[in-house]
């Protein structure tokens, strides 16, 4: 007879996984059961891409944002947030700062906004960030939905990474997170995607973990979307609800923070099992749950930490979500916090480095 733990095991080391060993391992809680997963995602890392850590200095460049997604701090409707968009200057000053603590990439995220203006904008700070580093720090972009003829002139400028999030995989759940018209389309996202990839960016998505109305199923499917779209990178985190949104309403009928948490770092496991050699963040999101969240997430898998560099100033009126971690702190606190608590994995701290996906690398061979 199969004994769990015969059980377990004989999924941690299966060459194709079914959507019954996805949600299995997605529902495992007893902690001998969720040690045995993290030991196995940790070390097809380990023999996979190694144990290096790379670092994304992350640049939260604006709060403005033309949409409404009804989970979000930073939402158009929300009125309580002071707008801004930082300097150029400013932006040259997180990246110096980023390249002298030797992080080998930044990544400049904002809310969403599509217009000539803004696309130029964006088009010359990257070729500024690209000749002040002398063509060494590597460019991420989180931007949201553009068009084609945007996502390219991004790329060209030197831009090689793009995240956008599906947020959720399942098109009817998107609806009920989401107003209800042609700017939030599922759909539309999806073709996104599709266009950041045919252009040649390393594609990187993700999903919102512990939603209302969200099912286990519903992430095991976020998990084979991921597999079958073949994206590079993915930053999940749990979703955390914030007071100025309409989703605050559903607050009582979700998992406890610390239940949300462990399904994220459960889904952080199954997903280095899934898709062994892609890069996968450890998100602030399981910070602001947990003080070690992060480094929780390295040993779940994960092989990406995003200190945030965006200047001080800014980031009370970047709040995506509730407790959003070092509000009050300086760039200087928040690198030397980190780097006191990387090796709490056993990790190693790879300086200078674009740290690319190694799915990528593969990816591009097979073409
Ligand atoms: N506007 C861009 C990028 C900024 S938002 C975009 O939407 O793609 C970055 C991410 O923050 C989103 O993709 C979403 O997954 C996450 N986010 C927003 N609100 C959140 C919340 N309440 N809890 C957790 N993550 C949230
Ligand atoms: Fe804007 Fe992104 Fe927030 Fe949606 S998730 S409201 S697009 S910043």
């Amino acid at each position: 007879m199969e004994t769990i733990t015969n059980k377990i095991e004989n999924i941690l080391y299966k060459s194709e996984l079914t959507r019954s060993d996805l949600k299995y391992m997605l529902l495992l809680t007893e902690p001998a059961d969720r040690k045995q997963l993290f030991e196995r995602a940790y070390q097809i890392k380990e023999e996979l891409i190694g144990k290096k850590v790379y670092y994304r200095g992350l640049i939260e460049f604006s709060n403005i944002c033309s949409k409404d997604c009804l989970y979000c701090g930073i939402r158009r409707s929300n009125k309580n947030n002071d707008l801004y968009e930082i300097t150029d200057d400013e932006v040259i000053e997180a990246v110096k700062y980023a390249m002298d603590a030797r992080f080998g990439s930044v990544v400049i995220q904002a809310g969403e906004r599509s217009n000539k203006k803004h696309t130029r904008h964006i088009t010359s700070l990257i070729r500024r960030i690209k000749e002040i580093s002398n063509g060494n720090a590597g460019i991420t972009l989180s931007l949201g939905e553009q068009d084609e003829l945007t996502y390219r002139e991004w790329f060209e400028a030197g831009a090689h990474r793009y995240l956008l999030r599906i947020e959720v995989s399942n098109p009817e759940l998107y609806v009920k997170l989401h107003p209800n018209n042609k700017m939030h389309d599922f759909q539309q996202r999806l073709r996104c995607l599709q266009m950041i990839k045919d252009i040649g960016y390393q594609v990187g998505t993700g999903v919102m973990i512990g939603l209302p109305f969200q099912t286990i199923d519903d992430l095991v499917d976020d998990l084979m979307f991921m597999k079958d779209f073949d994206v590079d990178m993915v930053g999940m985190g749990p979703y955390i609800e914030h007071p100025d949104t309409p989703l605050y309403q559903y607050r009582k009928t979700l998992l406890p923070r610390k239940g949300r948490f462990n399904l994220a770092l459960n889904m952080i496991a199954t997903l280095r099992i899934l898709m062994k050699d892609i890069n996968i963040a450890s998100t602030t999101a399981l910070q602001a749950i947990d003080p070690l969240g992060r480094e929780k997430g390295l040993k779940a898998g994960a092989n990406i930490i995003m200190p945030n560099i965006t200047p001080c100033r800014y980031r009370k009126d970047y709040q995506l979500y509730e407790d959003k971690p070092c509000v009050n702190e300086n760039p200087d606190d928040c690198k030397d916090c980190l780097e006191k608590r990387i090796g709490f994995a056993g990790d190693i701290v790879a300086y200078d480095e674009w740290g690319d996906s190694r799915h990528f690398e593969r990816r591009m061979l097979r073409k």
